[in-house]
C-alpha cells in the first residue's frame, strides 16, 4: 500500500482536482490519499479566525460570505451530473452553515480549532464526490476517527496504526482510500491540527502507521530544490538524499515538508518521494536511509528565530551550569534550536517566544541575558560536511558580507548553521547559492 499526499495547490482548482484524480487511478496499487485544503482555505479560516477572537463578527461573516462563493464556483466547476451537484451543494451547506453558527456562540480556541479543520473537511468531500460522479470506487475514511495527539500535542502513532488497521480491514477487496491530513483529535476528544502544512505530517504519520510501501508528497514543484526558490532565482532538484537530510532541511525552513514529516517514516524506513502534480513524469526527489556524495547539497532558511545570550562570569568552569540554563526552557516546554558556548556566555535560539517574558526572567537569576529578536537561521546541509574539504571556509568566504550572530557545526555531519540578522537573508542565501554550487 502507497501513501499519497496532495497539497493546497495540487487540489486547488477544479482542474487540477480532475489531474488528482488521474493520478490516482494511474496504477492499480492500494493508496490512502491524503488530502490538504483547497490553496488559501486554511489562510481564509485563520482570518475568519482572528476577526472573531477581536470580536469583530461583522468581518467574520464578510470573510465567511467570500469563502463561501469561492466554494460555490468551485463545486459548480468541478461537478456535471445534477446528482453530483446536489451532493455537493449538501456539503458546502452543511459547513457554511457550520462557520455561521458560530458566528453566533462565544469563540475559544476549541472552536478556532474547528474552524481550521473546515477546510480538509471540505475538499475531501468534494473530491470523493467527484469520484462517485466517475463511478471511481474509493473508501472515504474520516481522519478524526484515527488521527490523534496527546496532551503534548505529540501524535499517538501506535494507537493511530491500530485504529487506521482495524478500519481498513473492513475493506479488503478496495484499493483507493480518501482521507484528511492536518486534522487530528487531542486528548480531551476535541478537533486538533498537526500545525500549518500539517498534511505531509499526517500523509508520513499514516505511511509509519500502515508501513507503506512509500509516502508519495505531490506538489506544485519537482522535488526538493538546493536553494529557496522563493527567494534565489536559480534553484535545481535534488533527486536523491537521506532522511537526515531532509529532515534537517524541513526543520531549518525548507516548506516544501512540514518540519516533523520525516521522523515517522525514516523510523519505519519508508522512502519518501517528492513530486510534481504538474509534471507528473518529473524525477522529484527520493528520500532514502541511503547517504549519498559528501559536501553541501541544499540550503533553506528559518525566520522568526529569536537569539538569548547569557553571560556570566560564573560560568567560568562551573560545571552544571548549562543544566541549570536548560531546565528553564524545559520548564516552559520551548526548545532550542541553535546553542554556541564560550567561556562567559552561552547563546541559543528559539522560534516559539510565547514564554519568553518568564525563561529571560528566571535565566537573569544567573547572569545578563540579551534578547536578539527577528534572526534567521541559515542552514546549509550536506552529507559528511566536516569531512567535505574546504566546504566551512567556501560558507564563511560567501558570507563575509554579512555579520554573522552565530555558527553551529560539528553538532552532526550534515549540517552548518548561521545566525543573521533577518535583513540579511536573502542576499546571504543568494551569495551562498553563487558560491557552493557549480552552475554551467
Ligand atoms: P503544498 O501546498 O503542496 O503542501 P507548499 O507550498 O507547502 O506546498 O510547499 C511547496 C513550496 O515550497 C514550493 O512551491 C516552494 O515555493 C517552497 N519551497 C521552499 N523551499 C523549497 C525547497 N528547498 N525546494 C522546493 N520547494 C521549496
Ligand atoms: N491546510 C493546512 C495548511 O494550509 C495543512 C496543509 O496544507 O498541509 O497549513
Ligand atoms: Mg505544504
Amino acid at each position: 500500500m502507497k501513501i499519497m499526499k496532495f497539497g493546497g495547490t495540487s487540489v486547488g482548482k477544479p482542474e487540477r482536482m480532475h489531474q488528482v484524480k488521474d493520478l490516482i487511478t494511474r496504477d492499480n496499487q492500494k493508496k490512502i490519499v491524503v488530502l490538504s485544503a483547497l490553496s488559501g482555505t486554511t489562510n481564509a479560516l485563520v482570518g475568519i479566525g482572528d476577526a472573531l477572537a477581536a470580536a469583530n463578527k461583522e468581518l467574520a461573516k464578510e470573510r465567511i460570505d467570500v469563502l463561501h462563493k469561492h466554494y460555490l464556483a468551485f463545486y459548480k466547476e468541478l461537478l456535471k451530473t445534477d446528482a453530483a451537484r446536489v451532493k455537493a451543494d449538501k456539503i458546502v451547506k452543511e459547513h457554511f452553515e457550520f462557520l455561521n453558527i458560530i458566528l453566533k456562540i462565544s469563540f475559544n480556541e476549541a472552536i478556532n480549532r474547528d474552524i481550521l479543520a473546515q477546510g480538509e473537511l471540505l475538499s475531501t468531500k468534494l473530491f470523493y464526490t467527484l469520484l462517485q460522479e466517475l463511478d471511481i470506487q474509493a473508501v472515504f475514511l474520516p481522519a478524526l476517527d484515527f488521527m490523534s495527539i496527546d496532551e503534548n500535542h505529540e501524535p499517538e502513532l501506535t494507537k493511530i496504526s491500530d485504529k487506521v488497521k482495524v478500519i481498513l480491514a473492513n475493506y479488503p477487496g478496495d484499493r483507493i482510500f480518501v482521507t484528511q491530513g492536518y486534522i487530528c483529535k487531542n486528548h480531551r476528544n476535541e478537533v486538533d491540527n498537526l500545525k500549518r502544512g500539517g498534511s505531509d505530517y499526517s500523509a508520513s504519520l499514516i505511511g509509519a502507521a500502515i508501513s507503506a510501501e512509500v509516502v508519495e508528497i505531490w506538489t506544485d514543484i519537482d522535488g526538493m530544490h538546493n536553494n529557496d526558490p522563493r527567494v534565489v532565482d536559480k534553484t535545481r532538484p535534488i533527486a536523491q538524499m537521506s532522511f537526515d537530510e531532509a529532515a534537517e532541511l524541513a526543520y531549518f525552513g525548507a516548506k516544501i515538508l512540514h518540519p516533523a514529516s520525516i521522523w515517522p517514516a525514516q523510523q519505519y524506513n519508508i522512502p519518501v518521494k517528492l513530486l510534481n502534480t504538474m509534471e507528473p513524469d518529473a524525477v522529484g526527489t527520493t528520500i532514502t536511509a541511503k547517504e549519498l556524495g559528501t559536501g553541501v547539497k541544499a540550503l533553506a532558511a528559518k525566520d522568526g528565530i529569536t537569539a538569548i545570550k547569557i553571560k556570566s562570569s560564573r560560568m567560568l568552569l562551573a560545571y552544571g551550569f548549562l543544566r541549570k540554563v536548560f531546565e528553564v526552557f524545559e520548564k516552559y516546554k520551548t526548545s532550542i534550536d541553535m546553542i554556541t558556548t564560550s567561556e562567559v556566555a552561552v547563546s541559543l535560539t528559539v522560534d516559539d517566544t510565547s514564554h519568553l517574558k518568564e525563561i529571560t526572567a528566571e535565566l537573569e537569576k544567573y547572569g545578563t541575558v540579551e534578547i536578539d529578536t527577528n534572526q534567521t537561521i541559515i542552514s546549509v546541509v550536506g552529507n559528511l560536511i566536516a569531512e567535505s574539504k574546504g566546504t566551512v571556509a567556501k560558507v564563511m568566504n560567501c558570507l563575509e558580507e554579512f555579520p554573522l550572530r552565530m555558527v553551529s557545526y560539528g553538532g552532526s555531519r550534515h549540517n552548518v548553521s548561521i545566525l543573521v540578522d533577518a535583513k540579511f537573508k536573502n542576499e546571504a542565501l543568494r551569495s551562498l547559492n553563487e558560491g557552493l554550487f557549480e552552475w554551467n
